[in-house]
């Protein structure tokens, strides 16, 4: 571990503009637990160093900090007449901007960080116009930069977003890290306890709404030509491990009709993955009316593996998501029925394992049609596309609506230090963040 990475860096300016912002991921990026490359995981020295730069961005905007019982960094701007209104700050309705300040190993340096980094500058802009008397907003702004949402730690993904939306368990706590420190010693190591982070839950008093911005991690808007895009929801994935069982055998001795080729079954049966999902996405499928299918073969093992023998075994896996649940699911018994019949057929054996399941997230329409606006207000017409990766969002919809605004990046490059956004796309983000939110402003009224 570098003693460098885990050093908060002074920082004295506010954040106001994609300039200022960009240079704050490059801040953020110097915070690793590897000198070569970026490593922010979760309840490490890199995560406390990265919550204190973050506050730091606050404070230097005269914006309240602090960090919840899960590990999340928060910020907060209440424009005074609400203050002064309620009974109580915790009475006054707000909208929450976030998003991720933990990374993969060997990360891109705006993957989760530079939504975080737009909320901060969006509630500066915010308390610098109530500070200028110009109009405020009708309900408190906050930010939250979630300690975990990649999983690089625990496995687990999702931890701070799952916490503050009240799904915190507690046999988590006993999962551990690669080296054998359990998540609930890490809490503690941190500060923090089982107890805290389950009362990190804010499901006693919901926000009105979580807004994210997130680079969207994929080629569709840099092949559309288009800065910024509003999600419509988060696909829900399901993954299986996959075995064909056939017959090993001599390759030089077993006549091809006599084979049980497992690879052969496994090829055949990967072909018809793709053939589906790409006749689901073409609108080929008359019943299929979601296209936003995706199904994909990551891996493939064959046994025993050699040169001169026909492979006995195949084992696979299969990501297959959907905007919706039960459209994934009936393509999922057609492949799995495939499987079976292409088994069948070459004389072989088919059976599979669920390894992971999640359900769709939708996006709110109302918070949809805010951040429509708040592309329109950029000069851009809105774009609408669902997202095949998992975000915060997901998690943080079971506390309250959420909506999300995606931005371009290089050729959809991300979990890599190639990484690239444009300072451009970056202000149009900022641009499109804050009429978003006047937009919620609008409606809210
Ligand atoms: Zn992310």
């Amino acid at each position: 571990m570098s003693d460098a990475g885990s050093i908060p860096p002074d920082v004295t300016a506010p954040l106001e503009t994609a300039a200022d912002v960009l240079t704050a991921c490059d801040t953020l990026a110097a915070i690793s637990s590897s000198d070569s490359g970026i490593n922010r995981r979760y309840l490490t020295p890199e995560h406390a160093a990265a919550n204190a730069t973050t506050a730091g961005w606050l404070k230097a905007a005269g914006l309240r900090s602090w960090q919840d019982g899960a590990g999340n960094l928060w910020g907060r701007w209440c424009p005074p007449a609400l203050i002064a209104a309620a009974d109580s700050e915790a009475g006054v309705p707000r909208l929450v901007i976030g998003s991720h300040l933990d990374s993969v190993p060997d990360a891109g340096r705006y993957d989760g960080i530079l939504g975080v980094l737009l909320g901060v500058a969006a509630l500066t802009h915010f308390r610098q116009r109530a500070d200028a008397g110009e109009q405020s907003l009708p309900f408190a702004l906050e930010v939250v930069g979630f300690g975990d949402e990649e999983g690089a730690r625990f496995g687990a993904t999702l931890l701070g977003s799952h916490a503050i939306a009240g799904r915190w368990q507690s046999d988590w706590e006993r999962v551990e890290d690669e080296d054998g420190i359990p998540l609930g010693d890490a809490l503690e190591r941190f500060g923090l306890s089982g107890q805290t982070a389950a009362r990190a839950s804010l499901q006693a008093n919901p926000p009105l709404g979580y807004l994210e911005v997130h680079i969207e991690q994929g080629p569709v808007l840099e092949a559309e030509n288009l800065a910024l895009g509003t999600v419509t929801g988060i696909a829900g994935a399901r993954r299986f491990a996959v075995n064909f069982v056939g017959q090993a055998g001599h390759a030089g001795t077993t006549p091809m009709a006599l084979r049980q080729d497992a690879l052969c079954a496994a090829a055949e049966w990967t072909l018809a993955v793709e053939s589906l999902a790409c006749d689901v996405q073409a609108g080929k499928r008359a019943d299929m009316a979601d296209h936003s299918l995706v199904a994909t073969v990551g891996c493939c093992e064959l046994r025993p593996g050699a040169v001169n023998v026909i492979p006995g075994g195949a084992a696979l896996s299969l990501d297959i998501r959907a905007l919706d649940d039960a459209q994934r699911d009936r393509a999922l018994d057609e492949l799995l029925n495939e499987a079976h019949r292409i088994a069948a057929r070459r004389g072989l054996t088919f059976h599979c394992e669920q390894t992971h399941a999640a359900d769709a997230v939708a996006c709110d329409e109302g918070l949809m049609q805010a951040v429509d606006a708040g592309i329109a207000a950029t000069g851009q017409a809105p774009f609408r596309l669902p997202s095949g990766a998992g975000h915060d969002a997901m998690a943080v919809s079971h506390l309250c609506p959420v909506g999300m605004l995606f931005l371009r990046c290089e050729r959809g490059i991300s979990h890599h230090p190639l990484e690239a956004v444009t300072e451009d796309d970056v202000a149009k983000a900022l641009a499109a963040l804050i009429a978003s939110i006047e937009a919620v402003a609008v409606r809210h009224v």
